[in-house]
């Protein structure tokens, strides 16, 4: 019998996504890697989950009312997200990412029929930062709400609620550890505290690409940055609403070189097409993995998140002249044969 549900609306393709055995990286870790496939979303990432979760709770709150405005300071994906789920539910779109993000992600907001404001990149105390001027646009509109990713707890409820729930079912149970990036830290924070709940000896470990602050918190208690990652969506510098209280147990730093190692061999010898964070998560799986197999844990199962689709990152991660740009190896079926 095959059993394929099919769903009552469009909204409800948003996660319950598959998990999938990562064969390359399991080998290198000595045990099973998963990771589960978040680009399958509708919006293609892993920000469908919070966006849904954040616009229904603003209308259990009473704060979004039908032919209300939702507005949000994105790096890219929770846009995509909240457009398509605001698109669903009868609400305006109003996006403000700063100006460095991937053409790709620009575009497919305008496709939605988002409107996009953007704004140069700069530090977040600067009042200009994209996550201050999307506050005060929120403010100021009539009938809008602001969906504050960052600090608003109902992003990682999304993930105490599914992404954790799916992936003890998926696994039936047999999990040893979970890790993954921190943007907003939802994803880390809801995974890890429903994860613990449902057995606390699930360890529970950051992986923090460099230019973030994190690794050092954790590490040391000191939010304190060092280098620099081409990432999107990734590398945080201050302990979010979402971060806090996250259950972490352990923390690791992953360079953009490593994480484009696991992009590049995921792509071409297992045929999945990924953007740099889930490279940096596959990183990040294996280093824990390869930590429980010392401590002496029998056939350990991890699992970490493939965040977005490659398809992206077709002008930045999958183009030689903007990767030889940035200083960074250049995938050699990239390279120009002229
Ligand atoms: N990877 C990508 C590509 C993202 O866009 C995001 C979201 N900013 C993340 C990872 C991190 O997810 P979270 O915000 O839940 O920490």
């Amino acid at each position: 019998m095959i059993d394929i549900p099919v769903r009552e609306r469009a909204l409800d393709l948003i996660g319950n996504t598959p998990l999938v055995r990562l064969e390359g990286p399991s080998a290198e870790a000595g045990c099973d890697i998963f990771g589960k496939c978040e680009f399958l979303n509708p919006g293609a990432s892993v920000k469908d989950r919070a966006a849904l979760y954040i616009i229904r709770d603003a209308e259990a709150r009473g704060d979004l009312k039908p032919g209300g405005t939702v507005v949000e300071g994105t790096a890219g994906n929770t846009g995509i997200g909240i457009a398509l789920v605001a698109n669903a539910l009868g609400y305006r779109t109003i996006i403000v990412m700063p100006d460095n993000q991937s053409p790709e992600k620009m575009a497919t907001l305008r496709a939605l029929g988002a409107e996009l404001v953007t704004v140069p990149p700069t530090k977040y105390a600067d009042c200009n930062h994209f996550q201050h001027v999307s506050r005060r646009m929120a403010d100021e509109i009539e009938g809008a709400i602001w969906a504050g990713q960052f600090d608003n707890t109902a992003n990682r409820k999304a993930h105490i609620e599914t992404t954790a729930k799916e992936l003890w079912a998926q696994l039936e149970g047999r999990i040893d550890g979970f890790t993954c990036a921190a943007g907003t830290g939802g994803t880390i924070a809801g995974v890890g505290m429903g994860l613990k709940e449902l057995d606390e000896n699930i360890v529970i470990a950051l992986t923090d690409p460099h230019g973030a602050a994190l690794y050092n918190y954790y590490a040391h208690g000191e939010l304190k940055a060092e280098g620099s990652s081409v990432a999107e969506g990734i590398g945080q510098g201050r302990i979010t609403g979402n971060l806090e209280g996250a259950p972490i147990d352990t923390q690791f730093r992953i360079s953009d070189e490593e994480g484009l190692v696991w992009v590049a061999r995921l792509l071409r010898e297992e045929g999945l097409c990924l953007g740099l964070s889930s490279g940096i998560n596959v990183a990040g799986a294996i280093a824990l993995g390869k930590q429980l197999v010392a401590e002496g844990r029998e056939n350990p199962r991890v699992a970490t998140i493939l965040c977005d689709t490659g398809f992206r990152y077709l002008s930045t991660l999958y183009n030689a002249d903007w990767l030889a740009q940035k200083g960074l190896p250049v995938f050699e079926w990239l390279k120009s044969t002229d």
